[in-house]
């Protein structure tokens, strides 16, 4: 099949090397011919033709995008010819934290309590409402922590309200976590579905740094539980291809922060970890091949993202249970320009790994 992916980062880069052995052939639209993907197919430029994304519709037999900021009226368009997956339910869903938050509460998932916000006025009754710390953040378009502002007194309310740009907003009240943890899952178009373990997400100023993989001490009514959440979710939005959700682990159970309609960092650890990769299965949903088991093929995984700058890659590449993944990125701070993946029989053994890695890390 001709696979068309909308974006032409890391995540198309890491769809097309999973897929070819499927013996897909990929087409990819982007801004630029050095992004991340553009060696690995097809490549239709808007900077050449302005016209790219109808180029790419033209090439493809199904198409499947990158990021949930994707132009949906550019998708809407395609969808009168060829398949979009995930389909237009989960991309408008998902682009604002106020729909999916509206689904959540709908589906009875919890998640944060949260009030939207247009005007000043709007923030001082939600903060009344929602009390403080609360968090302050863009109804679209927020990625790794970005177009946020916590708000932990309320003198802080006019600043927040400032620093945001009078763009639609939404405060949800503090979540007090134990830790972040994410799910991974992929439905095909025949409603089967298929769960990954949940993973522990470490992050760092925002961007996520490590996952441990599945997370330890994870009871086994937890991991029920969120795919409980997930299967209502999948089904609800009549989801195909692979879904994320992002959680926080409470003293009451978990919190849904966010999800997303996509392959996710969260889940590069399959790439090494588990029989099928998320990117793998991602592919096959989409082009209606049955999906791969998501089993865990080691003990333990990690993976460690490599952000600013490469670094010492001869550690990794003279480890033997360490796989190095470079997306053929220029160095630049905060940028994450590729990851390791660490697989081990046990937590100690993987501890160790991580501590010799510990340069790809910040302190
Ligand atoms: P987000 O872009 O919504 O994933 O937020 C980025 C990070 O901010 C999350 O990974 C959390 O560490 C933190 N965060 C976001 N929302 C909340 C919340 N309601 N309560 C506590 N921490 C949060």
């Amino acid at each position: 099949m001709k696979i068309g992916v909308l974006g032409a980062g890391q995540l198309g880069r890491m769809m097309a090397i999973s897929g070819y052995p499927l013996n897909h052939q990929f087409g990819f639209s982007g801004n630029a011919n050095n992004e991340p993907a553009a060696l690995l197919g097809h490549m239709f430029v808007h900077e050449d033709n302005a016209d790219n994304i109808e180029s790419l519709a033209a090439f493809a037999d199904v198409i499947t995008y990158e990021s949930e900021n994707t132009n949906i009226e550019a998708v809407r368009e395609i969808n009168k010819n060829i398949p979009v997956y995930p389909g237009e339910i989960s991309l408008h869903t998902t682009q604002h934290r106020g729909r999916e938050k509206a689904l959540f509460d709908k589906l009875n998932v919890p998640c944060a309590r949260y009030c939207m916000v247009n005007t000043l006025e709007d923030l001082k009754l939600a903060v009344k409402k929602i009390g403080l710390p609360a968090i302050l953040k863009t109804a679209t378009e927020g990625y790794d922590g970005k177009g946020q502002f916590l708000i932990d007194n309320p003198d802080q309310i006019q600043q927040a309200f400032t620093s945001m740009n009078s763009v639609e907003l939404i405060l949800e009240g503090f979540v007090n976590f134990k830790r972040e943890l994410s799910l991974i899952a992929v439905r095909d178009k025949h409603n089967n579905h298929k769960y990954y373990p949940l993973v522990d997400n470490t992050h760092h100023q925002g961007i996520l740094r490590l996952t441990i993989a599945p997370a330890q001490d994870i009871d086994a009514k937890v991991q029920e539980t969120a795919e409980k959440y997930m299967q209502t979710l999948l089904d609800a939005m009549d989801h195909v291809g692979i879904l994320t959700i992002e959680f926080f682990e409470t003293e009451n159970g978990l919190v849904v922060n966010e999800m997303a309609p996509r392959v996710h960092n969260s889940g590069h650890w399959s790439i090494n970890g588990a029989n099928t990769s998320q990117f793998e299965n991602h592919i096959r949903a989409i082009s209606g091949m049955p999906l791969g088991d998501t089993n865990p093929t080691h003990k333990v995984s990690a993976m460690i993202n490599i952000v600013s700058e490469i670094g010492q890659i001869d550690l990794v590449l003279n480890m033997p249970n360490a796989h190095l993944h470079l997306y053929d990125k220029t160095e630049r701070k905060d940028r994450k320009l590729g990851h390791i993946n660490i697989t081990a029989n046990s937590l100690r053994e993987l501890e160790n790994s991580i501590q010799q890695l510990q340069s790809f890390l910040p302190q």
